[in-house]
């Protein structure tokens, strides 16, 4: 990347009229070089004033850049970012400066084992195994991990609270902040609690009360539970979801069995298979389209003063299920 490489100038700018440009950050008529109707581009990088405009980048480093640990690394960035003034009270220091000197003193133990590693002729990512090796920076605690993935958004302590999405959130430190601004913290899937910072400072967990104490279970609903991601404060809401597997076709008839019981009907194995075939084409064995069926079975049967459980029937059950009664299998 040129900005970190020690010199510069090979990254030039053409413009729509064929002029070029020492660099696209420098289109400006004291880096015009020339045009490539007139000579060529291999002229124009090779040309003294380009070569100076590359060899300036390090020949105008700042003292400070040139005491640097990591000016190996940074170079002291591109040129024309070089804004501010350094430590030592010079010009042409690179606004970024701090932020280069954390970023590269971060990375350079790790960068100077996979230069070992490249000299080996050994791959960089052994790093990561290597037994005692470096492993990246982690947070302190799960915690800390946990505050990363959140969402940081200003806010206003009221007298009722703190307002975010639509909810109100309330801790006793609160009423002590009113009128204060704060930063709150949240997690998207979980808006049941909110963390709040007030100057920088952690200040205290506050609640929803509306929402806090709900919590909803989604079984054997598959996917259901990403449909409701969509309303976050109905998803921040869901305890677990846990997703059945269908029966197996050869148990259907056990279960049905279970039913014609419950139904106080005689039980019939020819007519039970039969039946069996259609509930499985209809529900896919879902059981709990199986239960959702097999009462509307028991009010067909009511209905029509029948007492056998035939194909027909479970079919006109199907008709009267609200959800699911549009399910056929292939
Ligand atoms: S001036 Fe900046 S952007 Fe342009 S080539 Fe040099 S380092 Fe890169
Ligand atoms: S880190 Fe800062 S001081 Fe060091 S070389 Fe880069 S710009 Fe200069």
């Amino acid at each position: 990347m040129c900005v970190h490489a020690e010199t510069c100038g090979q990254q030039m700018a053409l413009e729509h009229n064929g002029d070029v440009y020492s660099c696209d950050h420098y289109v400006e008529p004291g880096y015009l070089l020339g045009n490539i109707k007139e000579k060529r581009l291999l002229d124009l990088v090779a040309l003294p004033q380009q070569r100076k405009f590359g060899l300036d980048k390090r020949d105008t480093l700042t003292q400070f850049c040139r005491d640097c640990d990591v000016r190996v690394g940074c170079n002291g960035g591109c040129p024309k970012d070089r804004l501010a003034t350094s430590p030592y009270g010079e010009p042409g220091q690179h606004y970024l400066c701090p932020g280069y000197q954390s970023l590269f003193r971060h990375v350079r133990e790790p960068m100077q084992a996979m230069v070992s590693l490249l000299r080996q002729d050994r791959a960089p990512a052994e790093l990561m195994a290597a037994a005692g090796g470096w492993l990246p920076r982690m947070p302190d605690s799960a915690e800390a991990l946990d505050l990363l993935l959140t969402v940081a958004t200003p806010r206003k302590v009221q007298r009722d609270g703190i307002r975010c999405h639509g909810l109100r959130y309330i801790s006793l430190t609160l009423a002590a902040f009113v009128g204060e601004a704060v930063t709150v913290r949240y997690d998207p899937r979980d808006l049941a609690e909110i963390r709040v910072f007030h100057r920088g400072a952690f200040l205290c967990r506050a609640v929803s009360p509306e929402i806090a104490a709900v919590s909803i279970s989604l079984i054997g609903m598959p996917g259901f539970d990403r449909q409701l991601a969509r309303y976050p404060q109905l998803y921040s809401r869901v305890g677990f979801a846990h997703q059945y597997r269908p029966l197996d076709p050869e148990d259907i008839p056990d279960v049905l069995e279970h039913y014609w019981q419950q139904l106080g009907l005689p039980f019939d194995p020819t007519l039970a298979d039969e039946a069996a075939t259609t509930v499985t084409r209809i529900t896919g064995g879902n059981f709990r389209l199986i239960e959702r069926l097999m009462s509307q079975v028991g009010r067909v049967l009511e209905i029509n003063q029948l007492d056998t459980i035939t194909p027909e029937v479970v079919e006109a059950a199907r008709q009267t299920l609200l959800v699911g009664g549009q399910i056929t299998a292939k």
